[in-house]
Formats: C-alpha cells, structure tokens, sequence
C-alpha cells in the first residue's frame, strides 16, 4: 500500500505532466520524485531528435533518434504526442502509458505546452497538470549557465523561449515557484495525494468498498 493511496480501492492510473522552461528545477524534481520509491511513479521515457548531452544516457533520459526514425514513429501512430521544441522533434511512445495507467499506477511526463494540449485532448480525465516557475528570470538564467552543458547561443534562445513558455501558466491545474527543491516536492507530493482520491477515479473500487461496508 502506498502512504500516498487509500487501501483496496482500484483506481485508473493518472498521468502528472510537469512543465516549465528549460532551468526551472523540473528535472532535478523529476528526479527525486522517481527516487521516492513508495510514490510509484513511472517515467515517460520520451523519443527525441535532439543531440544527447554528455550526463545523459540512452533509454534513461530519452531514446535518442534520427529524424528518419522519428518520422516512422510518428507515422506508425506510435506516439501519444509529439512536438518541435527549439529546433529538434520530441515525443511521448504511446504503448507504456497504456501499460502503466491500466495497472492502476501513474506516469510522470516531462513534457512541453503543445504535448500537454495534445495529451489533455486525448484523455483530460486522466490528466493532473503541474507548471513549474522560477523564482526568477535571473535565477533561470544563473540556472542555464551553471548547466554548462549548452553554448552561449543555446541559451540564449532557451531564454528566450522561457519568456514565451511562461506566458502560458493559465492552462495547466497548478502552479508552482520552485524556489526550494524541497518545498516544492511537499507541494507536489500533495498535488499527487488529493488527486489520486478523487472519487472520479476509483468509482468502481469506492463502489465494492461501500457495499461491503454496508454489508457488514
Ligand atoms: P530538453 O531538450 O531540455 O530535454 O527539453 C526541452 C523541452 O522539450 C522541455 O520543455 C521538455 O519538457 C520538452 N519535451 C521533452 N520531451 C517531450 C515530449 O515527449 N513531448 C513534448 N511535447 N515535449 C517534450
């Protein structure tokens, strides 16, 4: 039993989408959410066309592919989503969400403004949305140079596209300022707890609780 869950009750799985500009502190929360085992989260590892970067491995962060091999994904009907993102093709592979969220479990999505619409259009009642902010446009900058991993030229246009990506904090669920780290997972471990008992989701598993319990 998760501490996270009510006891028995079947439910379907939620899928929590976390955005935020490159630098805001969603990978770093991505992270420890993963590493807090009795969550039990799963992560959509997604495809993308973009270069790796040198703390990244294959099939852990992303599968890395050729635009070819993209374009055959997307042609199968193989992602769930898809989206140009600064220049390169990112997208999320359709069979692992099936999987997870028919097993009553959840999957964490790291993924941008135009996959979130694409992902809500397909299966909103399934969807928890979470934007991540910056404290500030500073702090996001200090954040993308203490990186160290993209030129001069990819930040720039990384911040650039912060500003953009901000403006769009009206459709997601909640809104957090990532500030410090370990505030904002108690905020979104709590996000996590509220939506996972929402009667929507566990209609059949409330309805067998209550019947035995009015059985007994
Ligand atoms: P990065 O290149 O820094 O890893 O990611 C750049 C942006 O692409 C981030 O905003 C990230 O959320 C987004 N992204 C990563 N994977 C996917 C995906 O599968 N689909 C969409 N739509 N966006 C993605």
């Amino acid at each position: 039993m998760s501490p996270a869950s009510s006891p028995d009750l079947h439910r379907r799985g939620l899928m929590l989408i976390l955005s935020s500009p490159s630098g805001a502190g969603k990978t770093t929360l991505t992270r420890n959410l993963l590493q807090d085992r009795a969550l039990d989260l799963t992560l959509s590892i997604s495809v993308t066309t973009r270069d790796r970067r040198s703390s990244e491995a294959d099939g852990v962060h992303y599968y890395f592919k050729s635009k070819a091999e993209f374009e055959r994904l997307r042609a199968q009907d193989e992602l769930l989503e898809w989206a140009e993102v600064h220049g390169n093709f990112y997208g999320t592979p359709r069979a692992p969400v099936e999987a997870v969220l028919t097993q009553g479990r959840d999957m964490l999505f790291d993924i941008d403004y135009q996959g979130t619409q694409q992902v809500l259009k397909k299966a909103q009642k399934d969807v928890v949305t979470i934007f991540i902010l910056p404290p500030s446009m500073r702090e996001l900058r200090a954040r993308l140079e203490r990186r160290a991993e993209d030129s001069a030229e990819v930040i720039a246009k990384r911040l650039e596209n912060a500003r953009h990506e901000i403006a769009r904090w009206t459709m997601y669920d909640y809104v957090i300022v990532n500030e410090d780290i370990q505030r904002a997972m108690v905020e979104v471990k709590a996000i996590l707890t509220a939506e996972r008992l929402k009667r929507a989701r566990s209609e059949e598993g409330v309805t067998e609780f209550v019947k035995r319990l009015l059985d007994e």
